[in-house]
């Protein structure tokens, strides 16, 4: 039986995993559930999950999840900042999933490793951010890293035992605007851009696929999560959202991972590693899909992609900085402040004026952020 915590219970991410838990009952169970202010959904998932211990945000959330739970359920509520380092290290559970969004998700991945957790890092920006400092400390101590993004994960299934690759490859589906001009990506709606084609995903990750940000996300994720040089990664577009990772060997042989587009499977496979657990759940029909078809990513309408390799290659706290704009510009559009194309505009400037710092601490991380987030929505002010 797998003991498990979930950071971030209440997003799109933690409810697939709380319905995989709930698909196979006698392998996993609900240790602890943190979310962020949606006590509510909470609450919920308390009386169905019976946790040890839950966490939320703000001392507000946890009086009101507090006071309407019936006294039956024991647990301790913790709140404020050092609640999710709390839960990631909470003695007794074994495997920490970490899906919480954004920059928050970083510290509480450390603060797992550092208490020997097994972790199924979803959070693509703690390897952004801070993929140097995560990954020697999980070599240091032999804790496992097990992938949840779906390419990482088919890309993790086809290395095992593999040895030597001669290049990885990402899927993209491309996003909503995949065929659009940039007259058109110019005029692109907060509404059109979360509508996406094959995934259903939180907001923030949802207007990364349309802008493809996402994916220059998973390819720095992927440099440090297989260690691999950015020469050796490579994304492709595929519509169709079946083929999520492939290897090419040394030979020339290529392998790849096929699915039907569900993030319940690689939750299972990240929380069930190394054990394969059957089941009819992820029936994938291929005669049905009928074609699969490839090509390389547009980097002159989508600049996104372009500016995380960049920032990838750089290194130090560009990231970091690249991860804070970003996160900045995707909220501004959401709220109607700034245009689709105002968001690679407002990264690139940023990245533009940034002094990079090479010696990666969690103060130097912790500057660039808020550095970066400052100069990102001074220039959407402006506009
Ligand atoms: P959502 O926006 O749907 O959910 C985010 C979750 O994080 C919510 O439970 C939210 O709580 C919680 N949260 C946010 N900030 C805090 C905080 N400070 N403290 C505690 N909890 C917090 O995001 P997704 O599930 O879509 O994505 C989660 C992560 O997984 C992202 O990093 C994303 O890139 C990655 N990912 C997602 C995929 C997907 O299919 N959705 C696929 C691959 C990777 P609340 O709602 O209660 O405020």
């Amino acid at each position: 039986m797998r003991e498990i915590i979930v950071l971030g219970s209440t997003g799109s991410i933690g409810r697939q995993a709380l319905e995989v838990v709930k698909h196979f009952p006698e392998r996993f169970r609900v240790k602890g559930l943190a979310a962020g202010k949606n006590w509510e959904l909470l609450r919920q998932q308390v009386l169905t999950f019976h946790p040890e211990v839950v966490a939320l945000a703000d001392e507000r959330e946890a009086r009101l999840l507090k006071e309407t739970l019936p006294a039956t359920e024991h647990l301790s509520i913790l709140w404020g900042e050092e609640a999710l380092l709390q839960l990631a290290s909470w003695p007794g559970a074994d495997t920490v999933l970490v899906a919480v969004t954004g920059v928050a998700g970083w510290q509480p991945t450390l603060a797992a490793i550092r208490a020997s957790k097994r972790v199924a890092l979803a959070n693509k920006e703690t390897l952004v951010v801070a993929g140097e400092l995560v990954m020697q400390e999980a070599r240091r101590r032999g804790a496992p890293l097990l992938p949840v993004d779906s390419e990482h994960s088919a890309i993790w299934q086809c290395l095992e035992g593999k040895g030597e690759v001669k290049s990885i490859t990402l899927t993209a589906s491309g996003g909503p605007f995949r065929n659009y001009t940039r007259e058109e990506l110019a005029r692109v709606q907060p509404g059109e851009a979360l509508c996406h084609p094959t995934w259903r995903m939180g907001p923030k990750i949802t207007i990364d696929s349309a802008t493809l940000m996402n994916k220059g996300l998973e390819v720095i994720e992927a440099h440090w999560l297989f260690d691999l040089d950015y020469d050796k990664i490579k994304v492709l577009i595929h519509p169709q959202s079946i083929v999520h990772g492939l290897v090419e060997l040394a030979d020339g042989t290529w392998l790849g991972a096929l699915s039907v587009t569900d993030m319940r499977l690689p939750i299972l496979y990240a929380l069930s590693h190394p054990e394969r657990v059957a089941n009819d759940l992820f029936l994938l029909d291929l005669a049905r899909v009928g074609s699969l078809t490839f090509a390389e990513p547009d980097l002159e309408r989508f600049p996104c992609l372009r500016l995380a390799l960049e920032a990838g290659r750089v290194g130090g706290t560009m990231p970091t900085v690249l991860n804070a704009a970003n996160e900045v510009a995707v909220m501004a559009f959401l709220a109607e402040k700034l245009a689709f194309l105002g968001i690679p505009a407002v990264v690139e400037a940023v990245m533009e004026r940034h002094q990079v710092v090479k010696k990666l601490t969690p103060e130097a991380i912790a500057t660039a952020d808020a550095w970066a987030r400052q100069e990102a929505e001074a220039l959407i002010n402006k506009c």
